[in-house]
């Protein structure tokens, strides 16, 4: 089953992502995550797009869309996959529909004051990839991962100029994705306001091919 997690940052794609994916065997594909990745590993990559993530712009399509490509074309993604943050562009989108099909764009929706709470509160933990939140969803420990003991921090593009910035972008750049593939018939709208569970479980009956 290939599907999209299309929605604004903080909606809670890569934490649904993270509780279904191993329900259908599919692997959770981040843009985001990978772009992170690149930069904590200082690659020729991360250098070249670590400023773009940490003031919450897009990164120029021709980069995410080879990057998605070559991610596509590896082995694990035989019974599909969940696309979360990409596409995020028009162009992007098309590109997609190149190389791939998709069978469900899923679109968490949730008001812009919702976002902002939980973006402030969100904490993560780099090596385990686990996410926190200070008041939704603490670690045991105030500060640290519960699954690696490591420090928890709060990602650059968290703070609040930058997800002002990122509601922007997805305003203006992604939300015209709604449109695209609500006239392709693929898209279903999901309430991302309530807990990480119930969303979940609202998701998975619309999951049937
Ligand atoms: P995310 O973790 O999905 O919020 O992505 C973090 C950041 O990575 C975004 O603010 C962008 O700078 C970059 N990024 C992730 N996915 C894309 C994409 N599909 N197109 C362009 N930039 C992206």
């Amino acid at each position: 089953m290939n599907l999209i997690f299309l929605g604004p940052p903080g909606a809670g794609k890569g934490t649904i992502a993270i509780m279904i994916k191993d329900r259908f065997s599919i692997p959770h594909i981040s843009t985001g995550d990978i772009f992170r990745a690149a930069i904590k590993n200082e690659t020729p990559l991360g250098k070249q797009v670590k400023s773009i993530l940490t003031s919450g712009d897009l990164v120029p399509d021709e980069i995410t869309i080879k990057l998605v490509e070559e991610r596509l074309a590896c082995d694990d993604i035989v019974n599909g996959y969940i696309l979360d943050g990409f596409p995020r562009t028009i162009p992007q989108a098309k590109a997609l529909g190149n190389f791939t099909h998709i069978d469900y764009v899923i679109n968490f929706v949730i008001n812009r004051e919702s976002i902002i709470k939980r973006l402030s509160g969100r904490r993560i933990a780099k090596d385990s990839g686990k996410i926190y939140h200070l008041v939704n969803n603490p670690p045991k420990r105030e500060g640290f991962c519960d699954e690696t003991g490591e420090p928890l921090i709060q990602r650059d593009d968290d703070k609040e100029e930058a997800v002002i910035n990122r509601l922007d972008v997805y305003e203006k750049q992604t939300a015209p994705l709604i449109d695209y593939y609500s006239t392709m018939g693929l898209l279903q709208d999901i309430d991302a306001a309530p807990s990480p569970k119930v969303v979940a479980d609202s998701l998975i009956p619309l999951l049937k091919l």
